[in-house]
């Protein structure tokens, strides 16, 4: 067992943030976490660092600037190319180490859920992973973290007093996107991975850095989603026929995905994605807090439900009662129609 040794809290300065790319962009989460971490800087009176261990342009890193970040520490290295949690944990505790920032936060992409347990791990930090709040106690310094607690029921605010950094993730969506400013200016500090952050690491064979981009579904402005009425695969292909002629991608309720119709990087909620879409249309989705978490601020939720008291039905902007298996057809048979029309 580790003895914690007590830690020298003014020592630590700055809130730092992990700028991920995706498809080669800087991820929106990316510009989300810099607007929250200017927000805590300002309470602290102090600066907005941005760490990115990818291939970044001189204009993405402008644009890093203008989002919030008044240094911008570049780690590029062939290394890096394929995501390798062990190699970015080595490099990020080092930097971690020489510059030790106060606060850390992280996207709560497939890379930020890898590397900030290893990461908090190896440096003894606190972590609170999924935070839909975040503020600072501008005296000691504490991030006060908020999340859902016990299935949603609850709210928590959990702090990390003792030691430096503290360290949170924040899923796509929750923090507002800040608005740019094209005149500010920083500094770019450039580093290298040194031979000790690749020591005894395993070789990575294959990217799976942009896995996720392929759904992308915090990214769509118009979600299908299904729940357990759909019944099956095939019920899901029906959504995704709608979903097609409407531009939108097709989400699920977690019992869904746990009885195999569909796969998860579709689920929507506490454990699946948050999205904030345009349009919401849930098909056969109870509407449970744990479902909700993930979609209520949706700007328009349409349900289909063939009970009209589920709490989707009671959230929902406009609620159809009536059965997935026909009001579905029926609006792709319409749609269909008002496309030809078009055509003639
Ligand atoms: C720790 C924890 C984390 C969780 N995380 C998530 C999460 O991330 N996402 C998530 O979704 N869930 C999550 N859950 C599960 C959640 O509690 C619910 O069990 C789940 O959301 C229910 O899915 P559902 O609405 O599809 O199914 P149900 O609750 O069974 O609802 C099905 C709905 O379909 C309606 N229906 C049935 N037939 C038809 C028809 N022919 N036409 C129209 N309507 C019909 C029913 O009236 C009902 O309202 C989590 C649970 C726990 C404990």
């Amino acid at each position: 067992m580790r003895v914690l040794n007590e830690c020298d809290k003014s020592r630590y300065k700055n809130v730092w943030t992990l700028t991920e790319l995706s498809d080669n962009a800087i991820h929106s989460v990316s510009y989300e976490l810099l607007g929250a971490a200017k927000k805590l800087a300002a309470a602290r009176g102090c600066e907005v660092w941005t760490a990115v261990l990818e291939d970044v342009g001189g204009e993405q890193i402008k644009t890093l600037f203008a989002y919030g970040a008044d240094r911008v520490i570049s780690v590029c290295d062939k290394r890096l190319t394929a995501f390798n949690d062990e190699l970015e944990c080595n490099i990020l505790k080092r930097l971690i180490e020489k510059y030790l920032p106060e606060t850390v936060l992280f996207s709560a992409t497939s890379r930020g859920r890898a590397l900030a347990p290893r990461l908090a791990s190896s440096l003894y930090a606190g972590l609170t992973a999924d935070c839909t709040g975040l503020s600072i106690d501008p005296e000691s310094g504490d991030l006060l973290q908020t999340r859902p607690a016990f299935g949603g029921n609850i709210m928590a605010t959990i702090r990390s007093g003792d030691h430096r950094p503290q360290m949170a993730t924040v899923r796509p969506k929750v923090m507002p996107m800040p608005d740019p400013d094209p005149d500010r200016t920083g500094e770019v500090i450039r580093e290298k991975v040194t031979p000790e952050d690749a020591l005894n690491i395993k070789e990575i064979l294959q990217s799976i850095r942009n896995c996720e981009s392929s759904l992308n579904l915090s990214e769509a402005r118009i979600i299908v989603a299904g729940g357990r009425a759909m019944k099956g695969p095939e019920g899901f292909k029906m959504l995704e026929e709608l979903a097609s002629r409407i531009g939108g991608a097709v989400g699920a309720s977690r019992a869904a995905v746990d009885n195999g119709w569909i796969s998860y990087p579709h689920q929507v909620g506490q454990t699946g994605a948050t999205v904030q879409t345009d349009v919401y249309i849930a098909c056969g989705i109870s509407g449970q807090i744990q479902h909700l978490i993930g979609m209520q601020s949706c700007k328009t939720i349409i349900a289909i439900d063939i009970i009209d008291t589920t709490p989707m039905m009671k959230l929902a902007d406009i609620a159809v009662k009536g059965d997935v298996f026909k009001i579905v057809p029926a609006l792709i048979n319409e749609l269909d129609k008002i496309k030809a029309e078009q055509k003639i």
